[in-house]
């Protein structure tokens, strides 16, 4: 819950309009502000002020008691100009709530937490739990001062700036290495260490729990056995991903509520696929009850791993049989590709999301021209492997290959990434040991059909021009399936200096089925600086007029022009009804 506390009346129309946009996250505190403070601060996990910073800070002073568990708090100027994260910058999410707060209010966020500050990433924004003296060893990161990092398993991280290098694979005992080099040390480890000064341990999600229940195992019992498995192991249970059982025992409510008390998904597998896996401890009891000589190990193995816990049995204070089964695995570590689509070419089509992914990468895969595109946006220290116009299938190797290595890698391409780009490519390539998120973009289809109005209001195909890859044949027999049925096509790499014959056929094959009047738009760089569009007919369009930057989208018998828009009509019924009554407006909803 987000307390909202104001002073005046420009602060309390202010704090209304956070109120209203966000009913379910905010509760507006009225009275006397230090009254109203000091129970928003006991109540909430996060404050907006609509006071100054310092009547601000003089009111929580007497409050704030730990950065760890006190609320992050945003102040809101009296013009309310800025949004000041004041406390609790990262654990507090003040940082980001002060982004939220400036977004919704038009004020600038403005944010001194160092890390933030100059686009290191904090350390505890890396996408991993992390532990230890996090100030410190951020603090050194910024400062440039030389930092180790200890990557004992290799799971991937965004990029980090050059004064962190890394040391992995010492697979060194509980830390000694930082007593002997004397540097503050980044571990990304799953084992217990302490971390003490000058040193964080990151937590990847690494270790995946097989488990075993009878029918009615107490949520005690099953959390009991795993912590003391891990515990015994000197493993963290921070760095837990999954519990893994066989599906007869999706429902166990032991095995259920554990999973949820833990906060992993609990993953079920078949009887079947568990008998298939080779395990050092298979038993009769489960083969008799649900079909597989081994849950715990068997559903803890079955996506490969090293056996870290071998099947352990709960015990009982009261001397009864054990109801509860485990066993610990660790997994290999999962390298993660994003093929993120950059839209069109103007920097506010590309999504938050996408922008996201590029932050969190360590590795960017990309055609040149792409990677300018958003070179800026690139946390300092990101490797980028950028080359040249058809070079297509080395990128999706390269950036696979990356991934695989267990880095974060982002394969950008424009519009999306899907569509004539990059992921089909490097999705062919790809094995399942590694983790693709894919991040959708604006298509050219997309922006241009923005720009020329309502091209798309129906049927619709994309058909790319592009006989390189493509034999002409195939080609032409989807244009001319587009013809016969009536589709609205926009054709991508419609036109370059090489290929100059396509689009003029392309074009006639359309005109054998629709009208010489039909409106046809084309739009060269779709939301770039220098972009163009042009409303034109299957009859009149000039093909010299078009090129590489351009998409070009014939209307189907039932697009018009209007109001020099080009507007597909949403159905022929509709459209009939539109033109009895002369408008075609009040047809918007579903029907
Ligand atoms: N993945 C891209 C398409 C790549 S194919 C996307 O989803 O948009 C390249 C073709 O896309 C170009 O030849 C051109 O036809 C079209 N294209 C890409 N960006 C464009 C833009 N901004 N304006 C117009 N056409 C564009």
């Amino acid at each position: 819950m987000i307390g909202l506390i104001s002073a005046t009346a420009a602060g309390a129309v202010a704090a209304q309009r956070l109120a209203s946009a966000w009913p379910e996250r905010t509760r507006v505190y009225e009275g006397p502000v230090r009254d109203a403070v000091r129970r928003a601060f006991g109540e909430c996990e996060q404050l907006v002020c609509f006071l100054a910073t310092g009547a601000t800070v003089r009111l929580l002073v007497p409050l704030l008691a730990d950065k760890a568990s006190d609320p992050g708090v945003v102040c809101v100027d009296e013009g309310g100009r800025f949004a000041v994260s004041l406390v609790g910058g990262h654990a507090g999410g003040a940082n980001e709530l002060a982004r939220e707060v400036g977004e919704l209010l038009g004020a600038e966020p403005v944010v001194t937490t160092a890390t933030d500050a100059v686009e290191v990433p904090g350390l505890d924004t890396l996408g991993f739990p992390v532990e230890g003296d996090v100030a410190g060893v951020s603090r050194a990161v910024l400062d440039g001062t030389a930092v180790e990092l200890d990557l004992e398993l290799g799971w991937p991280l965004p990029a980090l700036p050059p004064n962190v290098s890394c040391v992995s694979n010492v697979s060194n005992v509980r830390g000694d290495h930082s007593e002997r080099s004397g540097r503050p040390v980044i571990h990304v480890t799953d084992r217990l260490l302490d971390a003490g000064e000058g040193r964080v341990v990151l937590r990847p999600p690494s270790l995946v729990v097989g488990v075993g229940a009878s029918k009615g195992a107490p949520v005690d019992e099953v959390l009991g056995l795993i912590g003391s498995a891990l515990a015994d192991a000197g493993l963290s249970a921070r760095s837990l991903a999954e519990l893994a059982t066989v599906d007869a025992k999706a429902g166990e409510p032991g095995i259920v509520e554990a999973a949820a008390r833990l906060g992993v998904p609990l993953v079920t597998h078949s009887a079947e696929e568990l008998a298939a896996v080779e395990v050092p401890n298979p038993s009769d009891a489960p083969l008799a009850a649900v079909g597989t000589p081994s849950v715990a190990e068997a559903a803890a193995l079955v996506r490969g791993g090293e056996l870290l816990v071998p099947k352990r049995k709960s015990e009982r204070a009261d001397g009864r049989p054990a109801m509860a089964t485990c066993a610990v695995v660790r997994r290999p570590a999962r390298g993660r590709l994003a093929v993120v689509g950059l839209g069109p070419g103007a920097r506010d089509l590309l999504t938050p999301r996408a922008r996201a992914e590029l932050r969190g990468a360590s590795v960017l895969v990309g055609l040149d021209q792409y990677v300018d595109q958003i070179r800026d946006l690139l946390r300092p220290g990101t490797r980028v492997l950028e080359s040249g116009l058809g070079a297509e299938e080395e990128r999706a190797r390269t950036a696979v290959a990356e991934a695989r290595k267990g880095q974060a890698v982002a394969l950008i391409g424009s519009g999306d990434a899907g569509v004539y780009a990059m992921a089909s490519p490097a999705l062919a390539e790809a094995s399942d040991d590694i983790d693709v998120i894919g991040v959708p973009g604006v298509t050219a289809a997309l922006a241009a059909a923005a720009i020329l109005g309502a091209p798309l209001g129906h049927d619709h195909v994309s058909i790319s021009l592009s006989d390189l890859h493509t034999p002409w044949e195939i080609i032409e027999r989807r244009v001319r399936a587009a013809a016969e049925a009536d589709i609205v096509v926009t054709f991508y790499n419609p036109r370059s200096r090489g290929r100059d014959w396509q689009l003029p056929k392309a074009l006639s094959i359309l005109a054998g089925h629709r009208e010489p009047t039909t409106p046809v738009g084309v739009v060269r760089n779709a939301s770039r600086p220098d972009g163009s569009s042009r409303l034109t007919t299957l009859a009149s369009l000039d093909p010299a007029t078009v090129d590489m930057m351009t998409v070009v989208t014939v209307g189907n018998t039932a697009t018009r022009e209007i109001a020099g828009r080009m507007v597909t009509p949403r159905g022929y019924r509709w459209q009939e009804a539109a033109a009895t009554s002369g408008s075609a407006a009040g047809h918007e909803g579903a029907r």
